[in-house]
Formats: C-alpha cells, sequence, structure tokens
C-alpha cells in the first residue's frame, strides 16, 4: 500500500510500504482523510523523542471498515488499566500511546487501530470526519474554561483557533472575537461565525483562549481576561509563560491548560462535526501530498488552506 513516510528532519515521502499487521484487539480502517496537524509538522521540523523515524505518522482521520461502515479513530490509546483510563480521561493516561507518533498513523491507505478507539461516524463528509479530533480539543478548552457563554476571545486563526470558533458558535456563543495577524484568516474567522476580528489582542473577556502559544500571546491573553475569567492555553509554540501572579491572584482569574480530550469529548466533536462546513480544510490528493507536506514544513502554505487533508480515497 501507499503511505507517507517520515523519514527524518524535513523528510517526508510518499512509499510503498508493507501491509499493516492487525494485533489482537485491532481493526484495519481504511484511511479516507487524514489532516496534517501542527505537531505533524513539529515533528516533521525538529524530531520528537517519541516518534523516532521511520514512522507513517497522522492521528486526525476517518475512514471505512471492511463492511463498509464509517468511522472516526480517536488516536489517543489509554493503558485501559489506570485512574485516568477508568475515568475516560485517556489524555492524561501516564502509559498512552498515540496512533501516528508511538504507533504507526492514518497517513496511509490502511491502518490498523484498537477496535475501542473506533467511533460510527455514519453522518459526517470525509472532511467532517478529519476535522473531528482538532474539534475534540476545541470542546476541551471549553469544557477547561467552565464552558462560559458571554464575550470570548481566541488568539490565532489557525486549526485549532478554527475548530475552537466552530465549537463555540455550535454551542450558542455569539460574541467572539478572533485574533490573528493574517488577514486572510480573519476573513474566514468572520465567514464561520466571529463577530469582531482584531491583529492583536485588546478588551475584556470572560475567556480567553490562546491557541497561539507564544510568550507575548499568553500576557495578552492574561491582560484581556476579565476579573473571575479563565484564561485557557491551548497553543504550544513556545515555552515561556510571562505572566503577573498578582494580577492572576487579584483578578480570581483562573489558568487552565489544556491539553487533548477525554474519551467523552471525542465522541461530542463527533456529533458537532455533522454542524460544521470548513471550507478552510482542503483536500490534496495523495500523489501531491509529499509536495505539499513540504510546502507547509517550509512555512509556505496557502494561506486560506488553514488545514490541509490528504485524500487517500477516491
Ligand atoms: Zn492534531
Ligand atoms: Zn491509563
Amino acid at each position: 500500500m501507499k503511505a507517507l513516510v517520515y523519514e527524518g528532519t524535513r523528510r517526508v515521502r510518499l512509499r510503498e510500504v508493507a501491509e499493516p499487521e492487525i494485533g489482537p484487539g485491532e481493526v484495519l480502517v481504511h484511511v479516507d482523510r487524514a489532516g496534517v496537524c501542527g505537531s505533524d509538522l513539529g515533528l516533521f521540523r525538529d524530531g520528537m523523542a517519541t516518534a523516532a523515524p521511520p514512522l507513517v505518522p497522522g492521528h486526525e482521520f476517518g475512514g471505512r471498515l471492511d463492511d463498509g461502515s464509517f468511522v472516526v479513530v480517536n488516536p489517543m490509546v489509554g493503558c485501559g488499566d489506570c485512574a485516568a483510563c477508568a475515568a475516560g480521561r485517556t489524555n492524561l493516561c501516564r502509559q498512552r500511546r498515540l496512533i501516528g507518533y508511538t504507533r504507526a498513523g492514518a497517513f496511509a491507505e490502511r491502518v490498523s487501530v484498537p477496535w475501542r478507539n473506533l467511533v460510527p461516524a455514519p453522518g459526517l463528509t470525509p472532511t467532517q470526519a478529519a476535522l473531528v479530533e482538532p474539534l475534540a480539543n476545541g470542546v476541551h478548552g471549553w469544557n477547561r474554561a467552565g464552558r462560559p457563554e458571554g464575550a470570548v476571545a481566541i488568539i490565532g486563526a489557525g486549526a485549532i483557533g478554527m475548530c475552537l470558533l466552530q465549537v463555540l458558535v455550535a454551542r450558542g456563543l455569539s460574541d467572539i472575537t478572533v485574533v490573528d495577524p493574517v488577514p486572510a484568516r480573519l476573513d474566514l474567522a468572520l465567514a464561520a461565525g466571529a463577530r469582531t476580528v482584531l491583529p492583536r489582542l485588546s478588551g475584556s473577556f470572560e475567556a480567553v483562549f490562546d491557541a497561539a502559544g507564544t510568550g507575548a500571546t499568553r500576557t495578552d491573553a492574561v491582560k484581556c481576561t476579565a476579573f473571575g475569567g479563565t484564561v485557557a492555553l491551548l497553543g504550544l509554540h513556545d515555552d515561556r509563560l510571562p505572566a503577573s501572579a498578582a494580577s492572576l491572584i487579584v483578578g480570581d482569574r483562573s489558568l487552565a491548560g489544556c491539553f487533548g480530550y477525554t474519551e467523552p469529548e471525542f465522541v461530542e466533536a463527533v456529533e458537532l462535526a455533522a454542524q460544521v462546513d470548513a471550507p478552510w480544510a482542503q483536500d490534496v490528493p495523495l500523489e501531491d501530498a509529499q509536495a505539499a507536506i513540504d510546502e507547509l514544513i517550509a512555512g509556505r502554505g496557502p494561506a486560506a488552506r488553514i488545514k490541509t487533508l490528504i485524500r487517500f480515497a477516491a
């Protein structure tokens, strides 16, 4: 079968590879569309201790089982044994494995996955299915921020920011500000339901979601969170957190780190995905995928294609 293989720093190649082995408790999925994630690009650019080449990446995907039924796959594989797993919080399992990082992923025509990680998705389009995983990140962020319903802001209109926007719109929020330095992205955010768009954050919000994750955006996020509000950190661009402790304490502000999603949040994202229309997520056919990934690694992807989906099925 054909697969895109991460072979080392800045080297992803379209190759003929062996069919996946189907282990106990696993099932074969014929991949339809698979999304290229920011963390995939981080892996391709800088490597990752837990994801050794050669590796087939890809953790955002839907596809068909042998019987033709359409499914989405939760890429977080918990140990199944610890307190976090028992609570469905596989994002916090210390032994969790991640499809596309610590085991072969979906940048291939077929992938073997634990059947426990399948979620039936008969009503979703292939694009909606590939967006479930980043949408689940959005559901988790909204929950971690205490499900705010008033004025909120999202910093960063990349894929996570746009998915979060879709989650907030679907949950009935109407006063959403989106911040990004790229005008083309702000246009897409307006079309997707943002009320206000800004090149840099100002104002006061019940919650600020930082999907960019630089020292500067975290400082802005804390500053623009109302007293009693929540600063939700999703983006991981760099590691700095230059926030004022006094402004958190005196303002009664909460700081929420947001990583991944729980199993129930992933299922919630499958339901929510059915309402999502995302012109900013665009397909690339498999034969062009290697060139498209090279472009993304170099930071030269088209501005209007916020999420690149690789098309494996016709
Ligand atoms: Zn992802
Ligand atoms: Zn566990």
